[in-house]
């Protein structure tokens, strides 16, 4: 039994990466409360953070594998739950071949210890052809712009939030999520922090969220209209002279041809389909243009929308062309204690990035970045032929609640005759699997997050160990991919070496990255520092990428630096300072400048153009996230789940008034790809013409284990988002601006 006592513990559940003191009684959690000394979160936490126990001690957590037996689930060990994925798994491999099986990656991978450091791994070694992953319903538009603009898709310029004195915040609500894409705890406390230095903060989204209402201005937008709005803003820059690259000059190329794509986008041009005042627009370029360190945020109102690419190579666009892009104060690039996988240019991409390599079986969606579209994938199942999906290995995800055409997905998975999920819970989707396998809980496994530090405002860092170590029994998740991956490859579960597999994998890794010319270890002799990083598992290779990061003892080059021993002991954290200029650190580019105006993108201006005069016709939908909901998992949480009814249909009075709707009546939400029932809300908060559902519920479906989840059902707001509806030129759903017809049920 854990001896009694206060542990320090890191939240893994987002961005915020918040420390926690958990005290521990009798071998049980009696209190979790805020870390006030650790050096990166300095006391703060949301309500999430508390319920960590809860999770852990949440009988519906899986601790043992699950095998189906016809209709139902029979505990198993791990032994019988691997063979029984050999027995279904090596006669698809067989007949079908590895096309026959994919993968599909979901949310919760990038936040925990071992999947976002194996998932890496666990993909070419099981040499699956095709993966999915939650990306394309998410970042994937942010992830093109920056492959495009800067030459690596896992380089984000963040707001440096401290030091800014104007921001403008599109399409995101840090004061649900706590900063997405943006790890910086606390950020309604920094956008409080700018105001009163004398700043500005600006919010943009259809609903005045919790962060508008901090905010010194909201601009209500009709949904989809930001592209146009971060035009205009670009035209009124160029016609009053305003463009400024200040430290950027000479180091970025496409200034002027973004001058000829935005002429004629003036704010007059884009009013109708942005809904806001050309005067409002013109006032706030020259705003931005005015401060000395502003900075443009767009988060996922500006990726789930029907011009997310646009949006989102827009937002950098503004960034530079205000000279405020690598510039304290401005749009930064984090200079993380311990480099991450995801900067490590996949070696499909060496030579630079191309799209529509392939295309989809039966829908034909073109490529973007190795993916298609998640809502392929029901098709992919269901639509016989060569190449049908045979096979599924679901890594931490729900995508049968948190993904377009979820229902289409809930009817085809039954078809595959071998389906494997790695859950901790027996929920919407792992209900259809053969052979569920769980990994720890948050408090039985370390915590050192893996990408986020990668856009984090500072360069800090914290370590921490596990509080309850799990039964030695139980394989950790990293074990798990790397023995699926094993099983994949048509070796018999009996013979998995998971230690050797691990040690191949390590050393290609050092191998790889000994050759690479931006590598600390260029050229070192890779057997040497194999030998030299003791361990296995995740903690081995988060030491090789602290000591080789930009602080690490490298080893031997730089003796008093840092490794994950040094960390560890400093449990509270380290904290190297705010984000530096290093655009020549990380730009990738063929041409070694930002490339402002990639032709891939450039070429989906016209669509865009031809919205301009798009009316304001019927209602449009948009979802949004609670600060006590975490996409679909945390539904099962008791004391997050207490207070009111958080699953509902807000609607605007007049359009409440004229729908004859009032608070608590049901409506029938109805788009074109479905319907459902929900009680209304109604609220001045939403911008006329505009009504917003939360996603990640709708926990009613038959077959689960999720009994408080079960209570409080709500509606699954991905019902109404059509499968086929994509950003063209990323492939990543729209979800937001979404045509319903709204009426009292
Ligand atoms: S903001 Fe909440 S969920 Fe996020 S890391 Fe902090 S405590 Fe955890």
């Amino acid at each position: 039994m854990q001896p009694d006592g206060t542990y320090i513990k890191t939240c893994p559940l987002c961005e915020a990466m918040c420390g926690l003191e958990v005290s521990i009684e009798a071998g049980r959690v009696a209190k979790i409360r805020p870390n006030q000394d650790d050096v990166w979160s300095r006391g703060y936490i949301c309500p999430k953070g508390t319920s960590l126990a809860e999770l852990h001690e949440d009988p519906d957590r899986l601790r043992v594998p699950l095998v189906r037996r016809g209709d139902t689930f029979v505990e198993s060990t791990w032994e019988e739950a691997y063979q029984e994925i050999e027995r279904r798994l090596r006669p698809i491999i067989e007949t079908h071949g590895l096309e026959a099986v994919t993968a599909y990656f979901g949310n919760p991978v990038a936040h925990n210890y071992s999947l976002s450091r194996y998932v890496g791994a666990f993909t070419p070694m099981a040499g699956l052809p095709i993966v999915y992953s939650a990306g394309t319903v998410d970042q994937w538009p942010k992830n093109l712009s920056n492959a495009l603009l800067f030459g690596a898709m896992w380089t984000f310029a963040i707001p440096d939030i401290d030091r800014c004195d104007f921001l403008v915040v599109m399409g995101a609500n840090p004061h649900a999520s706590q900063g997405s894409l943006l790890a910086c705890p606390d950020v309604l406390g920094r956008l409080d922090a700018i105001r009163k230095r004398g700043g500005k903060v600006v919010v943009v989204d259809p609903r005045r969220t919790g962060t508008a209402e901090r905010a010194d201005e909201w601009l209500p937008i009709r949904p989809g209209g930001d592209a146009a709005l971060l035009l205009a803003w670009a035209q009124v820059l160029f016609e009053e002279g305003r463009v400024d690259l200040r430290d950027l000059e000479g180091r970025v190329n496409g200034v002027e041809e973004v001058r000829a794509l935005c002429a004629d986008f003036t704010p007059e041009a884009v009013e109708a389909r942005t809904g806001l005042a050309a005067a409002d627009i013109r006032r706030l370029a020259g705003e931005l243009a005015s401060a000395d360190r502003a900075a443009v945020y767009g988060r996922i109102g500006t990726c789930n929308q029907e011009f997310g690419t646009l949006a989102s190579w827009l937002v950098d666009v503004l960034n530079v062309l205000t000279g405020n892009l690598d510039r304290p104060g401005g749009a930064m690039f984090s200079k993380p204690i311990a480099w991450s996988m995801t900067s490590l240019t996949p070696p499909e991409f060496a030579d630079g990035f191309e799209f529509h390599r392939w295309k989809s079986r039966v829908r034909g969606a073109p490529e973007v970045l190795g993916q298609v579209p998640i809502s392929c994938l029901a098709e992919e199942i269901a639509t016989p032929g060569e190449g049908q999906l045979k096979a599924l290995i679901i890594i931490a995800g729900n995508p049968v609640l948190s993904a377009p055409g979820g229902d289409r997905l809930d009817a085809a998975l039954p078809e595959l005759d071998c389906m494997v999920a790695v859950d901790n819970w027996l929920n919407e989707t792992s209900r259809h699997a053969h052979v569920i396998l769980p990994g720890y809980s948050v408090l039985e496994q370390p915590h050192y997050d893996e990408m986020l530090w990668s856009w984090a405002v500072r360069s800090a860092g914290k370590f921490s160990e596990a509080i309850f170590p799990p039964d030695p029994e139980r394989p950790a998740e990293w074990e798990i991919l790397l023995t699926l991956a094993a099983l994949t490859q048509g070796q018999k579960a009996a013979d998995v070496d998971v230690q050797a597999l691990d040690q191949l994998f390590f050393t290609g890794l050092v191998a790889g990255i000994s050759q690479l010319p931006s590598s600390r270890i260029e050229g070192r002799d890779p057997g040497e520092i194999v030998a030299a990083t003791p361990g296995i598992g995740p903690s081995r290779l988060l030491d090789f990428q602290i000591r080789t990061g930009p602080w690490g003892e490298c080893y031997g080059e730089n003796p008093g630096g840092l490794t994950l021993e040094k960390l560890a002991a400093k449990p509270n954290g380290v904290d190297f300072g705010a984000m530096v200029p290093r655009l020549g650190e990380v730009l990738q580019t063929r041409s070694a400048k930002i490339e402002l105006a990639p032709e891939y993108i450039v070429a989906d201006v016209p669509r865009l153009r031809e919205s301009l005069a798009d009316g304001e016709e019927g209602l449009v939908l948009v979802s949004r996230r609670h600060v006590r909901s975490n996409n679909t998992w945390m539904h099962n949480a008791p004391s997050l789940m207490t207070g009111r009814d958080r699953c509902t249909l807000l609607v605007h009075p007049t359009d409440a008034e004229s729908r004859d709707l009032e608070d608590g009546v049901l409506a029938r939400v109805r788009s074109e790809a479905g319907q459902l029932e929900v009680a209304v809300e109604v609220s001045d908060e939403m911008r006329p013409g505009v009504v917003c559902l939360p996603h990640g519920w709708g926990h009613d479906k038959v077959g689960t284990r999720l009994g408080v989840a079960s209570r409080h059902a709500g509606v699954c707001n991905n019902v109404l988002a059509p499968g086929d509806l994509v950003d063209p030129a990323s492939g990543n759903a729209v979800v937001n601006g979404i045509p319903v017809e709204v009426t009292r049920a």
